[in-house]
């Protein structure tokens, strides 16, 4: 059988369009739905939200704007997991795969959770958590590794109006503690350990070291890697010990659209991470469309999205999103290289997933590796492709395209961030285009600009600051957990109070279509020219023999600033000459201002646990200043040979 073509041949313009099938398959091909959304967004929001959403009581006010605060739905109430779960079986798909849990152990099956069954786990554990006096309103740390118990301990919260805080699973005690004080948790929700490349790795440990002197008053331990742990009696219980006593019956808890859904910290690339408040009813609104248009969920989809639940995009796209739509979600717990570099792909072909969704780092490793890893797997399944997390470069987008779309599979790469809730800016893949390197168009009743300092619009093919108008999208972040000052501050100080600054750069690819170029402080000025560095990064990974690299500015006397490069190899050997090739290369590429002062050949790049290069870091490298925040770094070994190779005196 030949499998079927979802895109176009590249047009002249660079773009890729999709083919009648992708047009006929999709949820949504109609290009009128932007301008429609785009005339009234409240309303378009408001008919989304009804549409979507089952509501327990209907809303009455759509939107209520008090710069910067605003509020979506007011008047309505909802229950998330009643969205994500009990609708589903009352309309006849109990027996459907909810979640494809796939462990790490080679020799363990994959499990199949079907609705009912995840309904039922869910209402026992809620009842598990009242219990242990959780009630409307309390915080529930979860620190929880990549298992089926960790949407459960969410969607249990969220049925008895509980507010959870999930912390990624490969942070430290330390990390975790701060996250609990921050949230005056009452339970935290973990495992004994869990399988990482092959080894059993202790959490409880951890555990009990975060809990050690904060309101956290229980204890609950998931048994997953069987490992050996204590257990302080009136203090420490077995998860399948409380699912066994508890009751199969638990009410969903209708909340205030308004009411906190939960509090999520953002990866800290820039500075110390921050607690990120999200309310229910807008969150649902957008969790759920963005699944039917941006990944076009069906019915016989199989959607793996490969972000660690401990991260927004774990929470919408890993959770509240596919449920919600009624989708099958694929579950993996293991790393991509074990037992080998093809595990993802083997773990696509076995379960035949169709929407495939990962970030850029990833993609960039696989490339790495080389094509012989998902060349031995049958990967037709997959006809949509996405990417988030980082601007992606030519180079990889052609890579991912070509050898894991094998050409025919649109790819929508989906800006978005921990505070918007929701991907905002992404090609919907049944209008299109899709374009390397850029994200695309704002989804239909979301106001994204690009302005200059003045906060005036930039003109086609012009770059400038990310920005965000009102109504501001339902998803949206409503406070920072315990610091409304720093909501203020970050968010809505640049330009006053009544626009979202997303500190982020793009530039317009035409009239429509954005290009998001990286973080705002990683604009350079250059002997009077502005240069991103995601512009400067995408001409030096272009070249053939560089697998990933990361440009940031150093001080300089006559030009202000100029571009210093940090490049990964692909197995070729440093030397002078190569220095010489790749300043060349960009100079050619982009123009000599863009041609970098300097090289570092290195063999990491520093990065957060969510997969991103920290470029502050080695901007403070450059300047000798000290290095900040370094707790959410994923590699801090690679610090050392930087600090080596840059002659680092801070
Ligand atoms: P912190 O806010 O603590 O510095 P962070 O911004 O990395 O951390 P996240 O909320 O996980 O935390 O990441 C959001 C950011 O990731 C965006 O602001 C943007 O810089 C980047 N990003 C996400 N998706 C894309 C994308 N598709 N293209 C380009 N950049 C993206
Ligand atoms: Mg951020």
């Amino acid at each position: 059988m030949v499998a079927t073509n979802w895109v176009t041949e590249r047009d002249k313009n660079g773009c890729f369009w999709p083919t009648e099938a992708m047009k006929k398959k999709a949820n949504v091909s109609d290009p009128k739905i932007y301008e429609k959304a785009a005339k009234d967004p409240e309303k378009f929001w408001a008919e989304k939200a009804k549409e979507g959403i089952e509501w327990s009581e209907p809303f009455k006010t759509v939107y209520e704007w008090k710069p910067p605060h605003y509020k979506w739905f007011l008047g309505g109430k909802i229950n998330a997991s009643y969205n994500c779960l009990d609708r589903h079986v009352k309309a006849g798909k109990g027996k459907k795969a909810a979640i494809i849990w796939v462990p790490e152990p080679a020799n363990e099956k994959a499990i199949t959770i079907t609705y009912e069954e995840l309904l039922e786990k869910v209402q026992k554990f809620a009842n598990a958590l009242k219990g242990l006096g959780v009630k409307k309103g309390d915080r529930v740390g979860i620190y929880l590794p990549m298992i089926p118990e960790v949407q459960v301990a969410m969607l249990a919260c969220a049925r008895l109006g509980a507010i959870h805080s999930v912390c990624f699973s490969a942070f430290s005690g330390e990390s975790l503690k701060a996250r609990l004080l921050d949230s005056t948790a009452r339970v935290l929700v973990t495992s004994d350990g869990y399988y990482r490349r092959g080894a059993p790795i202790n959490l409880k440990n951890n555990a009990d070291i975060a809990v050690e002197g904060t309101s956290v008053t229980s204890v609950v331990v998931v048994k997953r890697a069987g490992i050996e742990v204590s257990m302080k009696p009136g203090k420490d219980y077995w998860f399948h010990e409380l699912m066994d006593k508890a009751s199969k019956e638990c009410k969903p808890e209708p909340v205030d659209s308004e009411h906190m859904l939960f509090t999520l910290y953002t990866s800290g690339t820039t500075g110390k991470p921050k607690g990120i408040v999200h309310e229910t009813g807008g969150y649902m609104t957008q969790a759920y469309w963005s699944c039917k248009w941006t990944f076009d969920l069906h019915d016989d989809d199989i959607f793996w999205c490969t972000a660690d639940v401990g991260w927004v995009t774990g929470h919408t796209y890993n959770c509240y999103g596919p449920l919600s739509v009624g989708a099958t979600m694929l579950f993996f717990e293991g790393a991509p290289d074990f037992p080998d570099k093809d595990r993802w792909w083997q773990v696509v072909a076995e379960n035949k997933v169709t929407v495939f969704y990962t970030a850029p780092t990833a993609i960039r490793m696989f490339a790495l590796w080389g094509d012989q890893y998902p060349k031995k797997h049958n990967l037709e399944s997959i006809r949509l492709l996405g990417t988030v997390g980082e601007p992606i470069d030519e180079e990889a987008w052609m890579w991912y395209f070509k050898t894991i779309g094998g050409g025919r599979c649109p790819i929508v790469d989906t800006w978005w961030q921990t505070e918007t809730g929701a991907l905002l800016i992404s090609e919907l893949p049944g209008i299109g285009p899709f374009i390397p390197t850029v994200a695309g168009r704002p989804f239909p009743g979301v106001t994204a600009e690009i302005v200059d300092d003045q906060c005036k619009a930039v003109g086609k093919g012009e770059g400038g600051f990310l920005i965000l108008k009102t109504p501001f999208p339902p998803a949206m972040l409503r406070t920072i957990y315990n610091d409304d000052e720093k909501y203020v501050s970050t968010y809505f100080t640049e330009y006053g109070p009544k626009i979202y600054f997303t500190g982020d750069g793009a530039r317009w690819f035409d009239d429509k279509n954005i290009r998001v170029t990286g973080r705002v402080d990683d604009v350079m000025k250059v002997a009077g020219h502005r240069l991103s560095t995601g512009e400067v990064e995408n001409a030096v990974a272009s070249h053939p023999k560089v697998s990933e690299c990361a440009v940031v500015p150093r001080p300089h006397e006559i030009k202000n600033e100029v571009p210093i490069a940090f490049v990964v190899l692909k197995g070729a050997v440093a030397s002078d000459a190569l220095k010489a090739e790749l300043m060349d290369h960009v100079k050619k590429q982009i123009g000599p201002t863009a041609k970098p002062e300097e090289i570092y050949f290195v063999s990491e790049l520093p990065k957060t646990r969510s997969g991103k290069i920290m470029r502050r870091m080695l901007k403070s490298l450059l300047t000798n200043k000290p290095l900040g925040d370094t707790t959410t770094l994923q590699n801090p070994h690679a610090v050392d040979h930087l600090k080596q190779a840059t002659g680092y005196k801070g």
